[in-house]
């Protein structure tokens, strides 16, 4: 059999415990033998980050920049407990999605795989609904204070031109709390960009939502952005039939619920932090969940949403086979195909991607599943759990019957 011919390269960014090995399987059982696989490789395991005091995140996230396409493994984002779990560590390393988030100014979409045996809670979606957070600023970059007697509150902005701007915000007759929060022009468009260039790729309407009506400067200043950048996609998204559609968060809210799904949400970060959990767990489960970072220029970079696994990944140290779910890793892969294939101009590659998505659906509807899915299928679906080994196994068996 001719192994399909790769032009440029993709950026592999290899990870940590449960999924590194699940990551050397697909590579193994899915994807060399059909695929001539050129990639560069960035080991961005925890103790390769420590060795290299992160430089390779770094390294990952620029050549991310210069290939324009790459898959990245779930990584270990240390704290106190890892800091005693590896003692070697020189640092408690900052969070690897952090790092390349904000080298390649990007915002993550997240979306979940649906297949026909699993109902998501909300019966009238249909298709996945793709939550794309803001992922700088508003409360998450905000300072707080709590006062304890009657007095007043301003908030002053001192220009380095030296005009300063003051506002009362509140004065109060006994003890309160206090949080001062802000947002970037320059975060706010990359953002819409990011959105708009999205929406654009995957062919589904963009919806944006914000509480303009109250924060009218605030929200009203990333409505506003949105509506300038969209300036310059609209010929495109009536090419496409498209369309962009704003509305006031709470409106979403309802009309999410009552939707049949199949287009993108844009949330402000704290919105996009609480719908993205109640998203994604009422399609069903996390470790179905796909999670792709998207720069304003178009780069691209697929994972999990999930993390390492830790409890599998000690399971599988003491020699248990474990039945982790490898589906939303393999999208990983399979997204990053497809947009290399796209961008080279390989319809084999694309081709490909689609036939190992195929295999998977085959094998959910087959009744092969992990253990995670079994718990959620349909009443009166028949499904038995296997392990991740043979779960791969079976899709191996499917797309070999496709080559
Ligand atoms: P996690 O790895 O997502 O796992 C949490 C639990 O969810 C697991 O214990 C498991 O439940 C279930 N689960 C998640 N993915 C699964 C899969 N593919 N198949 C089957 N079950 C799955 O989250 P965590 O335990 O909070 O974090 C572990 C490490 O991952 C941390 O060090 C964190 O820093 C890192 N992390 C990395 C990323 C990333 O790189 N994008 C994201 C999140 C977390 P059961 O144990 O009940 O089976
Ligand atoms: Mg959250």
């Amino acid at each position: 059999m001719n192994k399909i011919q790769m032009v440029t390269p993709l950026v592999e960014m290899d990870g940590d415990e449960m999924t590194r090995i699940l990551w050397q399987m697909i590579k193994d059982q899915l994807i060399t033998p059909f695929v001539d696989l050129k990639t560069e490789y960035y080991d961005l395991g925890l103790l390769h980050r420590n060795e290299t005091k992160d430089q390779v995140t770094v390294d990952a996230a620029n050549a991310t920049k210069r290939l324009g396409v790459a898959v990245k493994c779930a990584t270990i984002t240390p704290n106190k407990q890892r800091m005693v779990e590896y003692p070697q560590l020189t640092e408690m390393w900052k969070s690897p999605n952090g790092t390349i988030r904000s080298i390649l100014d990007g915002t993550v979409f997240r979306a979940p795989i649906l297949i026909d045996c699993i109902h998501p809670v909300v019966k009238n979606w249909k298709l996945p609904i793709t939550i794309a957070r803001h992922a700088y600023g508003d409360v998450y970059k905000s300072v707080d204070m709590y006062t304890t007697e009657p007095g007043e509150c301003t908030m002053t902005f001192k220009g380095e031109s030296g005009e300063e701007k003051t506002l009362l915000v509140q004065k109060v007759d006994g003890p309160a709390v206090w949080q001062g929060a802000h947002n970037k022009e320059k975060s706010i468009r990359s953002f819409a960009r990011a959105c708009f260039q999205y929406a654009i790729d995957t062919k589904q309407d963009l919806w944006f939502s914000t509480k303009d009506t109250i924060a009218k400067i605030y929200d009203g200043e990333f409505k506003k952005v949105f509506e300038e950048e969209f300036e310059n996609y609209k010929a495109r998204f009536e090419e496409l039939g498209i369309t962009y559609f704003y509305t006031l968060i709470d409106d979403a809210v309802a009309r999410v619920i009552r939707s049949k799904g199949g287009f993108i949400w844009a949330c402000k970060n704290y919105d996009g932090d609480v719908m993205s959990d109640m998203v994604s767990t009422a399609f069903g489960s996390l470790a179905m969940m796909t999670s792709v970072l998207v720069a304003p220029d178009g780069t691209t970079e697929y994972e999990a949403a999930h993390g390492t696994v830790t409890k599998h990944y000690y399971k599988h140290l003491k020699g248990e086979a474990t039945s982790t779910n490898p589906m939303a890793t393999i999208f990983a892969w399979t997204g990053a195909l497809r947009k290399r294939g796209q961008l080279d101009g390989i319809d084999e590659l694309v081709t490909f991607a689609g036939q190992l998505e195929a295999s998977c659906f085959e094998t959910l509807s087959a009744g092969i599943m992990t253990k995670d899915l079994v718990g959620l299928v349909d009443e009166g679906f028949e499904a038995h759990a296997v392990t991740s080994a043979e779960f791969i196994a079976a899709i191996r068996q499917r797309l070999e019957a496709k080559r």
